[in-house]
């Protein structure tokens, strides 16, 4: 590297990241790339831990995540590749990260690109906090990588592709599939068809994923208004309102979720602007098509600026790249620019789609019964957060926390934050915007404190 070589710190190596990564490398430079993570791939391209095999399972292709990882990993010695290293705070120019062995060492930055990924979002509801109560991306990691199911017969509800998918998986895995139940309704997917078919084979898997769980007679609920989660000690059934009546279905563990949420951490501890998704309800970080944020030097890719999917986060990854060789003077092939731009044109219509089928149920998130658990860190029930914006006349959802702890625990309200936003606009009768959305604190994720003995007389 030239000493002059502007720095670039590409966050996250899921096939966004790797993406950058590799376009950066070809524009003559070299990228610092962090990732918590102990190896390459990300979410999609996880690798399977210690010596075990990659998985067979359908909508998980090893060969593309073998080869992306391996291309990463060739070019290690042209980028500087820290994994195992969680970022935790950044400011314009300066960023902190945390290493395997849980020091912090900061480092300077030229430009940033996030690609940090999404999470998966949940709606409370009762017994969600239930031993045996996971998240769809949860029991699918559980599958993928550690080659376990979080339970023996696993009931799957919520809504979108990843339910449908992860019960194919676990059904392929040999694991019985207590039930498939869907807030979506048969209808809404008709009327998504001709954006669907954005990408055949997407839809194709997804079609697969729906006769492999047909074929086998798993259970299929759609158009689920109301759900609970039974349990003692564990997890023993779920309890669904369906237009034909209430239905139980007997389980030992279920699987939760409703979508996914980018994470924004960093983007929000750099004043980055963020827009309300009417649809979702999901506040999407500004950019634009090419990954700029409106924050001098600070770029956003892959599902962290919207999920859209592994293959178009890396086109994303590759986009903002060049983005950032663009600004900083280097030569760039304004033609590529353009083809990943139409590429990504694809996939956002495929997505648009897919939030047609799977619309997020908002009214089951609205009408969270008081007792209902909405923070698990902190154990705040959902008629905490009614009573407080009653009492105080206040629904911005950072008020919201102050007076009721909800979203001040350990995982920062990414779990439980725009619920609790939703319920406090409810409550308020104002609309979802006017609640806003939690801001986020450094350090963004858990820090190790060490606690040093002093000798007694030199506290004394
Ligand atoms: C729970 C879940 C399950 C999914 N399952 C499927 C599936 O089965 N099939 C499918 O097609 N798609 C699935 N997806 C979507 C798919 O994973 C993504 O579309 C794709 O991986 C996005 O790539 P990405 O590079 O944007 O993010 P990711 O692949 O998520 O990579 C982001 C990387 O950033 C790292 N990171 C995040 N924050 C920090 C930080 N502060 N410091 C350091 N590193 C950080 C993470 O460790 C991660 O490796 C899933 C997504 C999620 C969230």
């Amino acid at each position: 590297m030239v000493k002059s070589d502007p720095l670039v710190v590409v966050v996250g190596a899921g096939p966004a990241g790797m993406a950058a990564a590799r376009t950066l490398v070809e524009g003559g430079l070299r990228p610092l790339v962090l990732d918590k993570q102990p190896a390459p791939g990300g979410r999609m391209w996880q690798q399977p831990a210690g010596s075990r095999q990659p998985c067979g399972l359908p909508g998980h292709d090893a060969e593309t995540a073998e080869r992306a990882r391996k291309e990463f990993l060739d070019l290690a010695e042209r980028i500087d590749w820290y994994p195992g290293t969680t970022v935790v705070d950044a400011t314009r120019g300066r960023l902190w990260a945390m290493g395997p062995g849980g020091e912090v060492d900061e480092t300077s930055w030229d430009a940033l690109l996030v690609a940090a990924g999404a999470l998966d979002r949940v709606v409370p509801l009762p017994g969600w906090t239930l031993p045996g109560v996971y998240t769809l991306g949860g029991a699918q990691t559980a599958l993928k990588a550690l080659g376990c199911a979080v339970g023996r017969r696993v009931g799957f509800l919520g809504t979108g592709p990843l339910l449908w998918l992860a019960a194919a998986q676990h059904l392929v895995a040999g694991v019985e599939v207590a039930v498939v139940a869907d807030t979506s309704r048969w209808t809404g997917a008709m009327r998504a068809l001709p954006d669907l078919l954005a990408d055949r084979a997407r839809l194709a898997l997804g079609l697969r994923c729906l006769r492999m769980l047909r074929g086998a007679g798993v259970p299929i609920r759609r158009g689920i208004r109301a759900a609970a989660i039974e349990g003692g000690e564990n997890v023993t059934g779920i309890a669904l309102a369906t237009r034909r009546g209430p239905r139980r279905f007997a389980c030992d563990a279920v699987a939760i979720g409703v979508g996914l949420v980018p994470q924004t951490q960093l983007l929000d501890l750099l004043d980055a602007p963020f827009d309300l998704d009417a649809e979702s309800g999901v506040w999407l970080p500004r950019a634009d098509r090419a990954g700029r944020t409106p924050v001098e030097k600070v770029f956003v890719a892959g599902d962290g600026a919207r999920p859209l999917g592994a293959a178009a986060a890396a086109l994303s990854g590759e986009r903002a790249a060049l983005a950032i060789l663009e600004d900083i003077g280097r030569p760039f092939d304004r033609d590529r620019a353009a083809r990943l731009e139409r590429d990504l044109e694809r996939h956002v219509r495929f997505a648009r789609g897919l939030a047609r089928a799977f619309p997020f149920p908002a009214g089951l998130e609205a009408g969270i019964a008081s007792d209902t658990v909405v923070c698990r860190c902190e154990g705040v029930a959902a008629g905490a957060i009614t009573a407080a914006v009653r009492a105080f006349g206040c629904h911005e959802v950072n008020a919201v926390k102050a007076l009721t702890r909800c979203g001040m625990g350990r995982c920062q309200g990414r779990l439980c934050g725009l619920a609790a936003a939703r319920i406090a606009a409810v409550t308020a009768g104002v609309a979802l915007a006017e609640a806003g959305r939690l801001r986020a604190q450094a350090p963004i994720e858990p820090l190790p404190a060490r606690v040093r003995r002093t000798a007694p007389d030199a506290v004394a």
